[in-house]
């Protein structure tokens, strides 16, 4: 299968996922995001797919969600519209990533910010590049609750995902993998060796009991609230696309933006 905005890799048991529009720095446009969807269904329909690394080429993993797309396409939506797209898109998307079948490994280098920071997250596994650094500004530069799956406590801690939420600061691949949200930290030119070695090592393992692992740890997180509280913040943030916050950084030009946080788009 050919995509325009994905590179895939086939290494054996493991199958490599690139997000391919670097010029852009991966931002996330729609097609990039059906096709990543097609791509993760073909890796686990494919029974000699054991393992999956989700990457992307360039000097960034990803800035995040299309703006320019979104100010084009998306600025004057009507509640009823923003709700489907964005819980198709965003939210069944990234849990379908969530709930994936076989190990998933990203493989994050650069900026991994805001939509980025979200799938990125959304993998069992985190090896970071040495140049790598997570954030999420959108409560400074969209004036809206965060991104639409708010992982963020789950991967990071309260505390921290808290400081990183409220002030649209940067945290660095060192600090990440301190606080446990990051597995390695690798240079940036071992970084696509590190991820695969680890992704073939994982592929080794019958992968039935791999995929009753998976699911028995993201069963226990269930237990303890993550799939209702990730769902009952995609609605806290669809109401506010409708705030005075968004709706300003909406005229001000959704991109503009990208200009106010470089790291972001
Ligand atoms: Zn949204």
């Amino acid at each position: 299968m050919a995509y325009d905005t994905l590179e895939i890799e086939h290494h054996g048991a493991v199958r490599r996922i690139l997000l391919a529009r670097d010029a852009q720095r991966n931002a996330q446009s729609q097609q990039m995001l059906d096709e990543l969807m097609a791509a993760f269904d073909d890796a686990a329909r494919d029974d000699t797919v054991n393992a999956v690394v989700l990457g992307g080429k360039g000097a960034h993993f990803s800035a995040g969600h299309d703006l320019k797309q979104a100010q084009a396409e998306r600025a004057n939506f009507t509640v009823e519209e923003r709700w489907a797209y964005e819980e198709l898109r965003y939210f069944d998307y990234s849990m379908r990533i969530w709930d994936f079948p076989k190990p998933t490994i990203a493989q994050v280098q650069g900026a991994c910010v805001a939509g980025g920071f979200m799938i990125a997250n959304m993998c069992d596994l985190v090896v970071a590049g040495e140049s790598a650094f997570f954030s999420d500004p959108v409560g400074h530069t969209l004036g809206a609750a965060a991104t639409e799956v708010l992982i963020h406590p789950w991967v990071m801690g309260a505390r921290k995902a808290k400081e990183m939420l409220y002030t649209g600061g940067k945290l660095s691949a060192q600090e990440a993998q301190a606080i446990g949200m990051v597995n390695r930290v690798v240079p940036d030119a071992e970084l696509a060796d590190a991820a695969l070695a680890l992704a073939q090592q994982i592929a080794k393992a019958p992968p039935f009991g791999l995929r009753l692992i998976k699911r028995s740890i993201n069963r226990t997180l269930d237990a303890q609230g993550l799939r209702t509280a990730l769902a009952a913040h995609f609605d806290t943030h669809q109401l506010s696309h409708l705030s005075e916050g968004f709706l300003t950084a909406r005229d001000r030009g959704l991109a503009s933006a990208i200009q106010k946080n470089p790291a972001s788009a």
